[in-house]
């Protein structure tokens, strides 16, 4: 088969979005196991960041299988935050996966098919490659011509003979048609600087070679050296994907047969539905991979919030789910204290609404409310991290309202007020008092808001 997209362009499914808010956020900054004042972006927590700092141990030293995490404290204690910096120290492109409690009822998705959903973006795949692949400048580029076949009149082009040059030296190849109708599709002339890979038969041109600019001097032409090794090499290729990328890849009657063509999949989106048939295949292939050394598993971080949201039939699933070998680190969070379980409302209330059995496999960690020096310190980090200017009285003001309402809203208020404090004109788009008190006026926090609606005609609570 002739030029598929070649592996490395293809990227894995990353909800960059959900993590945005938490971009200054780069570790758990321990170090020896204790938390450094303001190390990896985080400020104070450091209880629960020391805490954090052991399960990743746990987790390395595979001795969180069955077990989970939940993180017990306040909206915007840094729940979330704890659980993305846990996925960081876990190792660079580890899965991290957030959703929340509420997220998995839909009309259209079964409750426990959304959550495996989720399981499987927390699961990566690191599929290592090796690829041959010839690079070098076109020198020579030469049809072969045979008989025809049909023994009619003319000749048809049977093979394409072209000699790749390097600095080490040349090499003559002789291509099929098909590869000969990716060079052409390519625009493939001499002095081209062109890549094949020799297993697919995917065509490259990388650009024009130094010699071709200084002869012609032809503009709008990318001009690239001729290559420095040999023209044929190896190339080891290492590829990070989930297994739901390979799930919704492979969703369609015929699946994938092994690994590569599993891979080859995932430029191709299709709508059928992903069955429990089609993840046990996935799973078959990807553990005998695994065991054969051309994919390692890389077990990311789930992150349940508002956990109190989910069900008995959820909470079930989830157990089942902690067993399995191929199990993501589950961290839950949840900001309730003694309350029913959804769905079991005539049992006494658990503790944040969760069942005992599942309780009882769980390393809590608590999270506490920030004081006022920290919250203007996470403050201070995100304008940084955010790139915005603040004066003095702007940054004491955003930092009081992380203090009298919730460090959430406070933080919000930063995005609006710099748009502001640029339409103002300010100099440098520095955020002033002005635009941080404005901003207070046009967006109510949720209390605030609630006693408004509250206070008008109609709405009495
Ligand atoms: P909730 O569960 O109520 O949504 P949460 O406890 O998950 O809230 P986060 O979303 O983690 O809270 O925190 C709110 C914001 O504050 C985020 O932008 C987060 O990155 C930041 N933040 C929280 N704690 C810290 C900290 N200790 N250091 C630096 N930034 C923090």
């Amino acid at each position: 088969m002739a030029a598929s997209v070649p592996i490395s362009e293809v990227k894995g499914n990353t909800r960059e979005n959900r993590t945005a808010a938490h971009s200054h956020i780069k570790g758990l900054g321990l170090s020896n196991g204790y938390a450094t004042p303001s190390g990896g972006g985080f400020i104070g927590q450091a209880a629960a960041r020391e805490a954090c700092g052991l399960v990743v141990s746990l987790v390395q030293k595979k001795k969180m299988s069955g077990r989970a995490v939940l993180l017990a404290g306040g909206p915007g204690t840094g729940k979330t935050a704890l659980a993305l910096a846990v996925s960081q120290e876990l190792g660079t492109k580890v899965p991290f996966c957030p959703i929340v409690g509420s997220e998995i009822y839909s009309a259209e998705v079964k409750k426990t098919e959304a959550l495996m959903e989720n399981f499987r973006r927390a699961i990566g795949l690191r599929v290592k490659e090796t690829k041959e692949v010839y690079e070098g400048e076109v020198v020579e580029l030469t049809p072969e011509e045979a008989e025809n076949p049909l023994g009619g009149y003319g000749r048809t082009i049977s093979h394409l003979l072209i000699t790749l040059k390097s600095a080490k030296g040349t090499k003559k190849l002789r291509l099929d048609p098909s590869i000969y109708e990716a060079i052409q599709k390519e625009r493939v002339r001499l002095g081209d600087v062109i890549y094949i890979e020799a297993n697919t038969g995917a065509v490259k041109r990388v650009g024009r070679s130094d010699a071709y600019a200084t002869e012609f001097d032809l503009e709008a032409e990318e001009y690239v050296p001729i290559p420095k090794g040999e023209v044929h090499k190896k190339k080891e290729i290492v590829q990070d994907v989930t297994l739901h990328d390979l799930d919704v890849a492979n969703a369609r009657p015929q699946g994938g047969q092994d690994i590569m063509s599993m891979m080859g999949q995932l430029m191709k989106p299709k709508k059928t539905e992903i069955t429990e048939k089609l993840r046990l295949e996935i799973n078959k292939v990807v553990t005998k991979y695994i065991d054969q050394g051309v994919a390692d598993l890389v077990p990311g971080v789930l992150f349940i919030d508002e956990v109190h949201m989910l069900d008995l039939e959820a909470f079930t699933f989830l157990n089942r789910a902690l067993e399995s070998p191929l199990s993501p680190l589950v961290i839950l969070a949840s900001n309730r204290g003694l309350t029913h379980i959804r769905g079991g409302e005539n049992l006494p209330p658990s503790a944040h609404g969760i069942p005992p059995d599942l309780l009882a496999r769980l390393l809590i960690i608590p999270t506490h409310p920030y004081t006022p020096d920290e919250i203007r310190r996470i403050v201070e980090t995100r304008t940084k991290t955010e790139g915005l200017a603040i004066t003095q009285p702007a940054l004491d003001k955003i930092s009081q309202l992380g203090e009298k309402v919730s460090l959430r809203y406070a933080l919000q208020l930063l995005a609006p007020a710099s748009v502001l404090a640029r339409v103002s004109g300010r100099e440098g788009g520095r955020i002033d008092l002005d635009d941080v008190t404005e901003c207070e006026g046009l967006f109510l926090d949720a209390r605030r808001s609630a006693e408004n609606l509250g206070q008008e005609k109609g709405f009495i609570a």
